[in-house]
């Protein structure tokens, strides 16, 4: 006998469609309760693919299995449906964002009966519906009330030839993915979300979770948390300048400095800075580069010598030079970081090409092939008062002696960066925020939730960055909810992810 999956499938397909075996009930107090969940799906144009099937498959089956044994179960389904991949579609075709994403639901819909799943589609949700953004929204004025969703200035990735921000995944190998035109960094003002605030918690608390203990390594990677201790350096100019590590005690082996291009010092310094017309082209230069670029691809060493700048080494007061070179980013620790050749690969590849003295502090190894790694019963060596201790107990003992003599304090420090939160686009949950000149950033009140997406002629970027909405100035001019004065309403809007 064979199974014939058009008849059966459709026949069952449709009952389930009248009967809804699959609805959760409302305060059922009775049975036990079971919430599946999986990642709602984005509806692009392309419908379902096998990476949306394979875990629905799965979170099907467990829900079937739950219903079986007598639970009430919740398994809700949804779409997560603004996004630039359906307005860069709508932009293409000149069809309106709202018309793509409804056509591009329907399909997912049907595609989604089809495979007969249990959802409670009664419960269906959709992001761009204003009665589900409305609590979007609403999240965001609890987080701005709170501290936790502030603006500040950071740099976007900026098309020289569209004249418009970019998201990172429209940036193709330094290039921008629509015009291949030429990419470069540029300071705008964000919303941020200041996940960093969290971030211990979120490294400790991962101990009381049930995830698999790969997950758990890769979440505590991206948060990167060490302990470490900054450290201050006098200069030959006005400013100290300081450097974070987790390796204190290989500050007997610094040969010199390196300054991230964007740091402010340069800019201040430029005129005692001899060889300045070879810094800023070298900056120039970064600008176009991505953090990825300067980070992992980041094979063969660049920098240039700030002529005219010396640092003192604050363990043995030797002066050593500084230079300014794109591996270091300004967003990680301090934008300055300390050389240490003898015992770090990538300090050891700099000091090789620029001709810096290379100098051991933990014995053995062959330090003319490459720098050695430190174990920690390895012992120190040309390094004054830590000499004979092991790297186990040099750590703790340099940080001591910094700290009691003035140049160094303790210090956590995260990878984790807090969250670029807006958009200079069109099809997302706009941000409920009016800003006024007399009172700054003010929340509507929540009884004007949800603030509608105001319909536009034109949803493409704007020439100057700002996002569409900037353009509506029916839509941009109000009142500030405070004062009753005239003020601006916030034109970014909300990232795919909010
Ligand atoms: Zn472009
Ligand atoms: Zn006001």
């Amino acid at each position: 006998m064979k199974y014939n999956f058009t008849a059966i499938e459709k026949k069952w397909q449709q009952k389930w469609l009248e009967e809804k075996p699959f609805t959760a009930v409302t305060g059922d107090k009775t049975r036990e309760k079971f919430f599946g969940l999986i990642e709602f799906p984005y509806p692009s144009g392309q419908g379902l693919h096998v990476g949306h099937a394979r875990p629905f498959t799965a979170m099907d089956i467990i829900c079937r299995k739950k219903r079986m044994q007598g639970f009430n179960v919740l398994f809700p389904i949804g779409y997560d449906a603004f996004g630039l991949p359906t307005e860069n579609y709508a932009v293409q075709h000149k069809i309106h964002p709202a018309k793509v994403t409804r056509d591009n639901v329907e399909n997912f819909r049907k595609q989604l009966h089809m495979l007969g799943y249990s959802f409670d589609w009664d419960r269906e949700v959709n992001t761009t519906d204003p009665d589900y953004y409305k609590w979007t929204q609403w999240i965001f004025l609890q987080m701005f009330k709170k501290g936790l969703a502030y603006k500040a200035s950071m740099p976007v990735n900026w098309c020289t030839s569209c004249k418009i921000v970019l998201a990172n995944e429209e940036v193709v190998e330094g290039v921008c993915e629509r015009c291949g035109g030429e990419v470069i960094r540029k300071e705008k003002s964000q919303w941020m979300l200041a996940i960093t605030k969290y971030a211990d918690r979120l490294i400790d608390d991962l101990d009381d979770v049930d995830f698999i203990n790969r997950v758990k390594i890769q979440q505590r990677n991206w948060i990167g948390r060490s302990e470490g201790c900054e450290l201050t350096f006098e200069t030959n100019m006005e400013d100290t300048v300081s450097v974070y590590t987790t390796r204190a005690d290989t500050l007997f082996g610094l040969s010199y400095v390196v300054i991230s291009p964007e740091h402010p010092l340069l800019e201040k310094w430029k005129n005692r800075i001899s060889n300045w017309d070879e810094v800023s082209a070298y900056q120039a230069e970064a600008a176009r580069k991505s953090d990825f670029e300067r980070g992992e691809l980041n094979k063969e060493k660049t920098g240039v010598r700030l002529e005219g700048v010396l640092v003192t080494n604050p363990a043995n007061g030797e002066t050593v030079p500084m230079f300014v070179s794109d591996y270091v980013l300004m967003g990680y620790g301090t934008g300055i970081v300390m050389g240490v050749p003898g015992h770090d690969q990538r300090d050891w590849d700099f000091a090789t090409k620029f001709g810096l003295p290379i100098i051991p502090v933990v014995a053995g190894g062959d330090i003319t092939k490459s720098a050695y790694t430190t174990k920690d019963d390895g012992i120190m060596i040309n390094s004054g008062f830590l000499n004979g201790m092991t790297v186990k107990e040099a750590i703790p003992a340099m940080k001591d002696y910094a700290v009691e003599h003035g140049f160094g304090v303790k210090k956590t420090n995260f990878k984790l960066r807090d969250w670029v939160f807006s958009r200079q686009r069109y099809w997302g949950e706009p941000i409920p925020l009016v800003n006024c000149p007399q009172c700054g950033w003010v929340p509507l009140p929540e009884d004007q939730l949800p603030l509608l997406l105001p319909e536009v002629e034109s949803y493409e970027v704007t020439d100057t960055g700002e996002s569409p909405l900037a353009k509506m100035t029916g839509w941009v001019n109000t009142t500030c909810p405070q004062c009753g004065g005239p003020a601006q309403r916030e034109t970014d809007t909300m990232p795919q992810w909010a």
